[in-house]
């Protein structure tokens, strides 16, 4: 059997981690079983979907780097289909219409609240061998329904959760068209995942009830069941729902905050999925090993902290010219001019490779960096209290002397300049560098100091030294 499987988002709001999940799980399920994917934009729910977030969940799937066989299919372009299969039931005695006014289905519901039952259809219009029906009324517009089973029980084994079943008395005639003739959500999964030949539905538990009623309506229209995994959800790191109180919530707000495609992903994989205890995995050990088999039935819960090791690993193992690329928007919402001559794009890869081991984030990285490509920096107050006084003013004093005397502002050169400096002064190291640091870098956190100096350069390590000297009275 060839394996397809579908991601079918609701256009709804962003393309929230739960969904990117959800799509990632069936990529990776595909890829490993050599099959493909399709993209199905469930947009029925005309009131609720909106092109923006059809547009927001594309930028959030080609950010992560999904790709899909086929599609985007949107369901809003199908009901004519939809409409054809509407009819197909009919005829087949598979549904009927029913005529029950708002007004009845309202009555009908307060009777059963009343009797403390769940609010069900009572089959008013359901056709039944020798049953008489009421007359049709006249100015109703009927809705379909669905003929559920009424007695025995519906049942699918599913890949990750094992059997579920329900009593089909439980399960109501389900309206499949509404009085306007547009058909209804649960109806058109059922066609589109016939039409598209998914053999593999995967998707949230938040969908287990919607499945008991399409397996129904898959066997009325005598089409192959697919094979169903319902994936747990995630909840957030103090075991409640996830929301916006945990942070982000939207995939792309993972982007702003400066996360790679590759740690969300590599995050994600690991949330209700495990293979032995390795956490850290590329795209292509992903394919190779993911099954459902190891898909977990309960609940994950987000870790932020995991997904910042994550990104600070794959921000170190990235090409650093890559990298710096890639960090070109954060620096430009710092305000920095960024350029694209090979001379800034050279600069800026060596500010990544020197400062990459030191931020968990882009957006971290880019403020680390800030001080390598503005005419004025900001002193970290802290810093500035302590680094820059009466006492470190003469060791100020010194490396301007001595470093005014560096021709060749390279590594080695500079180290042994600031090395003189102690010797000359007679002090340790650390007694020149936090004052160094903090007169050209704006804080005490910085990488070597050769490499610091190289990469400030030699006419602003004077200037800012002057600067800090006079900041001093
Ligand atoms: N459109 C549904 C959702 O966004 C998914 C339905 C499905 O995968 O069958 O939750």
């Amino acid at each position: 059997m060839m394996v397809k499987t579908r991601f079918a988002p609701s256009p709804t709001g962003y393309l929230h981690i739960g969904g990117a999940r959800t799509a990632l799980f069936s990529h990776l399920f595909a890829l490993h079983n050599k099959g493909t994917t399709v993209l199905r934009i469930e947009d029925t729910d005309l009131e609720r979907s909106t092109p923006e977030a059809v547009a927001a969940i594309m930028e959030s799937l080609e950010w992560l780097g999904f790709q899909y066989d086929e599609g985007p299919y949107y369901q809003t372009k199908r009901f004519d289909r939809y409409k054809e299969v509407v009819a197909e039931l009919l005829e087949k005695g598979h549904a009927y219409y029913c005529y029950c006014t708002p007004e009845e289905l309202a009555e009908m519901r307060a009777k059963a609240e009343a009797k403390k039952e769940k609010p069900r259809y009572d089959g008013t219009w359901r056709p039944e061998p020798g049953k008489t029906l009421p007359e049709i009324p006249e100015g109703v517009s009927p809705v379909v329904r669905f003929k559920n089973p009424q007695v025995g029980v519906t049942s699918f084994t599913d890949l990750v959760h094992g059997n579920l079943s329900v009593q089909n008395s439980e399960l109501d005639d389900l309206i499949i068209a509404r009085s306007d003739g547009s058909p209804t959500y649960n109806f058109c999964v059922v066609v589109d995942d016939v039409d598209m030949e998914i053999t593999h539905v995967i998707r949230g538990d938040d969908h287990i009830n919607n499945t008991y009623r399409q397996v129904n309506i898959f066997k009325a229209l005598g089409k192959p069941v697919p094979h169903f995994a319902h994936l747990a959800m995630i909840l957030g790191d103090d075991g409640q729902k996830l929301s916006k109180r945990h942070g982000a919530v939207g995939v792309m707000e993972y982007y702003e905050r400066g996360f790679l495609p590759e740690a969300v992903i590599n995050y994600l994989v690991r949330l209700g999925w495990s293979h032995g205890d390795q956490e850290i995995f590329t795209f292509e050990e992903m394919v190779k090993y993911f099954d459902l088999k190891n898909v977990s039935k309960s609940a994950s819960a987000f870790n932020t902290s995991k997904l910042l090791w994550l990104n600070q690993h794959y921000m170190i193992e990235k090409n650093p010219a890559e990298l710096g690329q890639l960090l070109k928007p954060f620096l430009k919402k710092l305000g920095i001019q960024t350029e694209t001559s090979p001379e800034f794009d050279n600069f800026l890869t060596k500010a990544v490779e020197a400062h990459v081991k030191r931020s968990e984030t882009l957006v971290e990285l880019a403020e680390m960096i800030q001080y390598l490509f503005v005419d004025e920096i900001e002193i970290d107050e802290a810093a500035k209290a302590k680094q820059l006084t009466s006492a470190s003013k003469p060791v100020l004093e010194e490396l301007v002397r001595v470093l005014s005397d560096v021709t060749t502002w390279e590594h080695a050169e500079l180290d042994a300049a600031v090395k003189a400096v102690t010797k000359n002064l007679e002090i340790g190291m650390g007694k020149v560098g936090m004052p160094l640091r903090t007169a050209i870098v704006g804080r005490t956190n910085s990488p070597n100091l050769d490499e610091t100096l190289y990469l400030v350069g030699k006419e602003r390590t004077l200037e800012r030294l002057e600067k800090a000297i006079n900041l001093i009275d």
